[in-house]
């Protein structure tokens, strides 16, 4: 039953961006075959996958007939819904389960799994309507932060409430009315320093992590990831030891990013959970002995995981189409600094706020990896 998926056999993906495709790389590079099925074609995933499969989610036979067609499946998208996760477990095991994509895609639900475990969360409430959103902000005061409870990744469809007045509008802003559409109010956290952990759990039980990395957001999207995190040992320990119990208590088979905030007095409070590999374990590809994503392709064949050892500080910048504003970046600008990596995304439209790409700088200390990948970065648009 628990047979592990060798080389040579097909793993499947459901999405198609740049995480399905990083994980890609990773797979072939290790002799597997790689399908890919998502709405769209010529995509990231697609790019460097054996087989593209282009149907929506929705589509239940095609869902199925994409796993008939593989011995696993994954997902780098994890807003596939129940039924498409439930109807391509009848034709070959999805790792993580279902389960975890249903406790993971809404933060009600989400943030209710967190509390229940016993897990420091931010206090939050469920809002149905404006009168429940009025009541919230009572009982877990202002500011706070209104988000839609489904569907929502970078900031999208959040908004700080600074003062009780500003209820209907936020509500609106968020798109609340709109029918089932549930919201969760959490008290806004003064946090020194946003953190993440990215872990993986294999079919056998065994965890590893990457140790605590350090998050800067640009308008609420990821703009650098430095690892380690400058925190205290005791933070770092602390951070790591929750990834793993998240990680055990959802009995994820794959791997999840823990993403959290550190208060002034040292604590951490879990925002919020991914169940695939995450834009904050990028750097993992340049600077560790396995990469996330060969862990994930380990862990959901079966197989032992690798070592998840850093061998240098390192940081990571992201990409954004914004970069291309003035015509085609200064590739050899930035790769003029010897420890940087670039990886592009194979994206032809450089929409703002689209991730095109990101660099990665290795370094003798994590402050030196952090303005190296910074400086590399700058230097792709200096001359434009
Ligand atoms: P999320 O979509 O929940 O990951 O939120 C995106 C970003 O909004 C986070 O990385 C934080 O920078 C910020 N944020 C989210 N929730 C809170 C909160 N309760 N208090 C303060 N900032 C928050």
């Amino acid at each position: 039953m628990n047979r592990p998926v060798l080389p040579g056999a097909a793993v499947g993906v459901l999405g198609s961006g740049q995480l399905g495709r990083m994980f890609a790389i990773a797979a072939r590079r290790m002799g597997y075959r790689v399908h890919t099925l998502s709405p769209e074609s010529d995509t990231p995933t697609g790019q460097v996958a054996d087989l593209e499969l282009s149907a929506s989610y929705d589509d239940l036979d095609a869902v199925r007939a994409f796993a008939r067609g593989v011995s696993v499946v994954t997902f780098e998208f994890e807003n596939v819904s129940a039924a498409a996760a439930a109807a391509a477990a009848e034709e070959a095991p999805v790792r993580p389960s279902g389960q975890v994509l249903h406790v993971t895609q809404q933060r009600l639900r989400e943030k209710t799994f967190l509390a229940e475990a016993g897990l420091p969360v931010a206090p939050f409430v469920a809002v149905r309507s404006l009168a429940e959103l009025h009541d919230g902000l009572e009982r877990v005061g202002c500011p706070a932060v209104l988000k839609r409870a489904a569907f929502g990744y970078d900031g999208k469809g959040q908004v700080k409430v600074d003062a009780p007045e500003g209820a209907a509008a936020a509500y609106a802003a968020v798109g609340g009315e709109a029918p089932g559409q549930d919201c969760i109010l959490e008290t806004f956290i003064p946090f020194v320093r946003e953190l993440s952990v990215v872990a993986a759990r294999g079919l056998d039980g065994a965890v590893v992590h990457y140790g605590a990395v350090e998050n800067v957001h640009c308008h609420h999207i990821l703009d650098v990831s430095v690892c380690p995190a400058g925190v205290s040992p005791a933070v770092a320990r602390a951070a790591a030891d929750l990834a793993r119990e998240v990680l055990e208590r959802l009995e994820v088979v794959g791997v999840l990013c823990v993403e959290m905030f550190e208060t002034a007095d040292g604590g951490l409070l879990v925002n919020e959970l991914a169940p695939r590999p995450h834009n904050s374990g990028h750097f993992t590809i340049d600077a560790c002995v396995t990469s996330q994503f060969e862990q994930q392709l380990r862990a959901v064949c079966g197989l032992p995981l690798g070592s998840s050892q850093q061998y240098h500080p390192a940081a990571m910048a992201n990409l954004l189409g914004d970069l291309w504003q003035g015509g085609e970046p200064d590739w050899p600008a930035a790769l003029r600094i010897p420890e940087v990596k670039l990886h592009l995304y194979g994206k032809a439209e450089p929409r703002p706020g689209r991730k095109m790409g990101h660099l990665t700088a290795l370094a003798g200390s994590a402050a030196e990896a952090h303005a190296r990948v910074v400086a590399a970065r700058e230097a792709l648009t200096r001359s434009g």
